[in-house]
């Protein structure tokens, strides 16, 4: 294998107290948080949309996880008043518009006083010593630098951390198998029949055992005749190249399919009118952190001192062989430390959201949307927070982050 050295002088484009890499459920969360604490903020998107997995792969759904508080409570009371609970010890599932999402996080960022640069894909970065000093970002110009006195890496597959030299791991610690892929698509009741179309290459389901998932899955909550469909599966780790090639074309494949299927199984005026524009991928890599959340830590309601998030969501593994199974197993409630988020070796580095240290089985279960805001806007906070206090990230004191958290709205259960 060939290999190259690539060396290029690269000019500063901005300078940021946080520069925030992924615009998803935890780039947002955490670009609100600090920039409510008063920091200068640029959060950097490869796409065109903000939302994550939730706009960009269009899971419109919010899973239930038992603590509807700080930012994602708000996002509710904004956008979903009529599903706010009472109380924040609360369950909802609501579903939303990945449209109306998308529009809603622009308009948000421009309240916050974000500034978010989209077509922005991190490539590098720039380390002095042991402080990460700049991200290197494919823009619509070119290469640019963006500074940060403090980097928050919320890509969903800790591509920040990994490009730095931070440990990680990807999928089962058995055989390295991640969840499977999923694209998820919308059909809309037409009011009249349609005419179902099979397209060249696609697969003719006579049964629901033939489904990929073996199972129909869906949701018509929002309604005005939409259906949202979660039913393709493909067996990939969508922070690879081969596999990300294989999944965008078979699970495309299989969306028509299930389509097919749907007009002939109870859809029959319904057209297909929305492909999402990527494959979902429920997991892809892990860093290794201070703390790595375990199964253990899930099923005995485990606390913790620096808890900056809480959940009861279930342990949800999709086969990782993309065999027609879920291992779904309920839990009480447990909290995710601080230390999750926090690689060695790095003092100004955090990494939030889906790829902080946990295991496998750990992950299933804390990688939902509302989570995810949890985990951001926690980050946002200590990413402040280690500014004013001229600290590490590790040393960022627990009880002024839990006192921030708390002005912003962050309740927790005892
Ligand atoms: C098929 C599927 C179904 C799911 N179902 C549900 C559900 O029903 N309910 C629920 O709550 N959750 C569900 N989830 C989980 C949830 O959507 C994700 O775990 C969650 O969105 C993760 O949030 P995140 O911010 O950590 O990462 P992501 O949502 O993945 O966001 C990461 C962001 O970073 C950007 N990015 C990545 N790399 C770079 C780079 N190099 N440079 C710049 N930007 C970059 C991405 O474009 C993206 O916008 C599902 C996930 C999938 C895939």
């Amino acid at each position: 294998m060939t290999t190259y050295t690539f060396t290029r002088e690269i000019e500063t484009y901005k300078q940021a107290d946080v520069v925030i890499i992924g615009g998803g459920p935890t780039g947002t969360a955490a670009a609100i948080s600090a920039s409510r604490c008063g920091k200068k903020v640029v959060l950097l998107e490869k796409t065109a949309q903000l939302g994550g997995m939730g706009t960009i792969a269009n899971v419109s759904v919010f899973m239930p996880i038992g603590n509807v508080t700080g930012i994602y409570r708000e996002l509710i009371a904004e956008m979903l008043a009529e599903s706010l609970p009472a109380g924040h010890d609360e369950s909802i599932a609501p579903q939303y518009s990945p449209f109306l999402m998308r529009h809603y996080m622009n308009e948000k960022m421009k309240k916050e006083k974000v500034d978010v640069y989209f077509h922005c894909e991190f490539i590098g970065t720039i380390q002095e010593g042991s402080r990460i000093k700049a991200v290197i970002v494919s823009t619509r110009e070119g290469l640019r630098a963006f500074e940060g006195a403090t980097i928050i890496d919320c890509t969903g597959d800790a591509r920040v951390a990994i490009e730095a030299g931070v440990p990680y791991t990807s999928g089962r610690e058995s055989d390295g198998l991640t969840q499977p892929m999923t694209l998820m698509f919308m059909m809309q009741d037409t009011g009249k029949p349609v005419t179902p179309l099979l397209p060249e290459g696609c697969y003719d389901y006579q049964d629901v055992a033939d489904l990929p998932q073996g199972r129909r899955l869906y949701w018509e909550q929002n309604n005005d005749g939409s259906l949202l469909v979660n039913m393709s599966r493909v067996k990939a780790n969508g922070a690879k190249i081969e596999d990300s090639n294989y999944a965008e074309t078979e699970a495309l494949r299989q969306v028509f399919s299930i389509a097919y299927y749907l007009q002939k199984t109870g859809f029959e005026n319904y057209a297909l009118t929305h492909i999402a524009p990527q494959t979902g991928a429920r997991e892809t890599n892990q860093i290794v952190g201070r703390y790595t959340l375990n199964e253990q830590d899930l099923t005995s309601g485990a606390r913790f001192r620096d808890v900056v998030a809480q959940t009861n969501y279930e342990i949800d593994i999709h086969s990782p062989d993309a065999k027609k199974t879920t291992d779904e197993r309920r839990i009480d409630g447990y909290d995710i430390p601080y230390r999750c988020m926090v690689p060695e070796a790095f003092d100004n580095l955090l990494v939030a959201g889906r790829s902080i240290s946990a295991t496998h089985v750990a992950m299933s279960s804390m990688r939902v949307q509302a989570t995810c805001y949890a985990l951001g806007q926690a980050a946002g906070a200590a990413a402040s927070l280690a500014i004013d206090n001229g600290c590490k990230m590790e040393d960022v004191p627990m009880d002024n982050l839990h006192g921030i958290l708390q002005d912003q709205g962050v309740k927790f259960m005892k």
